[in-house]
C-alpha cells in the first residue's frame, strides 16, 4: 500500500513507514493512494464468515503488498479475541457492540491492530522501541492495553493527576507490564507538552528510539473499517438498504466506514452523530468547515472543536462534495436529550447505553424520521455504559453493572509514578529507566 499526504506537501511513502512515523513531515494526514475493491464474490458469502474471516480477507485487500496473509491471520486472530455482536434493539433497529475488547471501548480494535502491526514491522530490529502518550482518559488507556505484552515495545502513558474519571483512572495504573503509567502534577495540555517536548529533546529520541501511538495513525484506521461489514453480515437478509450511525468526535470511526464503503460494501447512508460539538454536521449544511473551541458534554470522548480526521473524509472520498453530502447526513444532541432518550432507552428495551451510543441513536432515529422508507438501522455503540457509570447510573437509575476487565482493574492496586508537570523531571525519569 502506497499512502499520500492529505497536504501534498511530503513525499508517498510505504505501509511501514506510514505506521511507525504517524504522521507526514507536512502534518497532513496520510491516506492510501488506491483503495482496493473487493470482489462480488465476497459480498455473496459473506453471511457466512465470521469476524476474523472478514477481517482477514478485507485487511489482506488492502495490505497484501505490505504483508504475508499468514502473518496477517495471527495479528488478526490475536487482536480481534473479542466478540463483534449486533444486537436487535427494536424495529429494524440494530446496536453494533463495539464495546466487547480489554477497555471496553472500540478503540480497542485500531489500538490492538497497530499494536501488533508495528511489532511486525519491528521484527527484524533489535532496537526497543518507545512509546510515550498523553491521554485525558480514554485513549491512554487503549493504547496501553494494545500493546501489553507486545515484546520490544514499551509505553509511558501520561495523564493528569485527578483530572480523569475514577474508572478511566482504574484502567490506566492497573495495567502492569510493559506499560508504565505516570500521573502529571498539572492538566492534560501539560502531558501534552510533556510528550511533545520529548520528541523533540534529541538526547530522548535518540535513546529511547520514540515513536508515537497518535489516533491518526493509519493503523488504527484500517481495523475500524473491519466491523462495519459485521454489520452488513448480520443484517443482509433484511434486504432493506443499510443505514449506519456512527457517534463521532475526531472522525476516526466514520473514516473506518467511508473507507469500507469505497471497497464495495453497501452502505446506503451514513449518519454522522455528534453532541453539541457540530462542525461536521454544520459543513453538511452549510458547505462551510469552520472549527471552533470545543464544549464539554456529557459523552466528552466526543468533544472535539476542529476533528483532526476531517481532511482525511474528504481524501477517501475523492474530495467529491455532492458524494460526501448524498452519502452522510450530519445531526447533532444535546446532553438534555441525550439523557431523556438514555432514560426512555433503559425504560423500553431494558437496553442501557452510553452517553455516545445514545446521541448514535438520536442520530438513526432523526434520520428515519426525516426519510420515513423501510431501512434497516444500525447503530455503532462506542463504549460500555460502566465506562460512564456516574452519568449513567442518575440517569436511568439504577447500577451498572461492572463487566469482568473493569471489575478486575478495581481490584488490583494503583501503581503510579507521580511526577510534576517539568522537562527535567520526565526526561530524568526516562533515561533512569
Ligand atoms: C473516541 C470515542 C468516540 C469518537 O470516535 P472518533 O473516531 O473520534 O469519532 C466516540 N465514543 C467513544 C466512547 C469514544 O471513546
Amino acid at each position: 500500500m502506497e499512502l499520500y499526504s492529505t497536504k501534498h506537501l511530503s513525499p508517498n511513502v510505504s505501509l511501514q513507514e506510514a505506521v511507525l512515523t504517524g504522521l507526514p513531515p507536512d502534518n497532513g494526514l496520510y491516506v492510501p493512494s488506491t483503495i482496493p475493491e473487493l470482489p462480488a464474490t465476497f459480498f455473496d458469502h459473506i453471511q457466512d464468515m465470521n469476524f476474523r474471516e472478514m477481517a482477514l480477507t478485507v485487511g489482506h485487500a488492502l495490505l497484501k503488498d505490505d504483508i504475508d496473509k499468514d502473518s496477517l491471520a495471527t495479528i488478526v486472530d490475536d487482536a480481534f479475541n473479542f466478540d463483534t455482536p449486533v444486537v436487535h434493539l427494536e424495529d429494524n433497529i440494530h446496536v453494533l457492540e463495539l464495546f466487547h475488547g480489554p477497555t471496553l471501548a472500540f478503540k480497542d480494535y485500531g489500538a490492538r491492530f497497530m499494536s501488533r502491526l508495528m511489532r511486525y514491522f519491528l521484527r527484524n530490529s533489535d532496537q526497543e522501541i518507545n512509546i510515550l502518550v498523553a491521554t485525558s482518559g480514554d485513549t491512554g488507556g487503549a493504547v496501553g492495553y494494545g500493546f501489553l505484552g507486545i515484546e520490544g515495545i514499551k509505553v509511558t502513558i501520561l495523564y493528569p493527576k485527578g483530572k480523569v474519571s475514577e474508572v478511566q483512572e482504574k484502567q490506566l495504573t492497573t495495567i502492569g507490564g510493559n506499560i508504565t503509567t505516570i500521573e502529571v502534577d498539572g492538566n492534560f495540555d501539560d502531558c501534552q507538552s510533556l510528550v511533545k517536548a520529548a520528541f523533540l529533546d534529541p538526547v530522548l529520541s535518540k535513546t529511547l528510539h520514540l515513536t508515537s501511538a497518535n489516533s491518526i495513525n493509519i493503523a488504527r484506521l484500517i481495523p475500524q473499517s473491519f466491523y462495519y461489514y459485521q454489520a452488513y453480515a448480520q443484517l443482509k437478509s433484511s434486504g432493506l438498504p443499510l443505514v449506519v450511525s456512527v457517534p463521532s468526535g475526531n472522525f476516526g470511526n466514520l473514516c473506518g466506514g467511508l473507507l469500507a464503503y469505497q471497497m464495495g460494501l453497501p452502505v446506503y447512508q451514513f449518519i454522522a452523530s455528534t453532541n453539541v460539538n457540530d462542525v461536521v454536521p454544520a459543513y453538511l449544511k452549510t458547505g462551510i468547515f469552520h472549527p471552533k473551541p470545543s464544549v464539554a458534554t456529557i459523552s466528552n470522548a466526543m468533544d472535539v472543536g476542529n476533528p483532526s480526521n476531517f481532511p482525511r473524509i474528504l481524501a477517501i472520498m475523492n474530495e467529491d462534495e455532492s458524494l460526501i453530502k448524498s452519502k452522510i447526513s450530519g445531526f447533532a444532541f444535546d446532553d438534555y436529550t441525550t439523557k431523556v432518550k438514555m432514560q426512555e432507552i433503559h425504560e423500553r428495551f431494558n437496553y442501557m447505553m452510553c452517553p455516545h451510543t445514545v446521541v448514535a441513536y438520536l442520530g438513526l432515529k432523526a434520520w428515519m424520521e426525516s426519510h420515513r422508507m423501510p431501512v434497516t438501522g444500525v447503530l455503532l455503540s462506542t463504549a460500555h455504559p460502566a465506562k460512564f457509570t456516574d452519568i449513567v447510573s442518575p440517569v436511568i437509575g439504577a447500577e451498572v453493572t461492572l463487566p469482568p476487565p473493569l471489575a478486575q482493574a478495581y481490584r488490583k492496586e494503583k501503581i503510579a509514578v507521580s511526577l510534576s508537570n517539568r522537562m527535567e523531571d520526565l526526561k530524568a525519569f526516562l533515561l533512569s529507566g
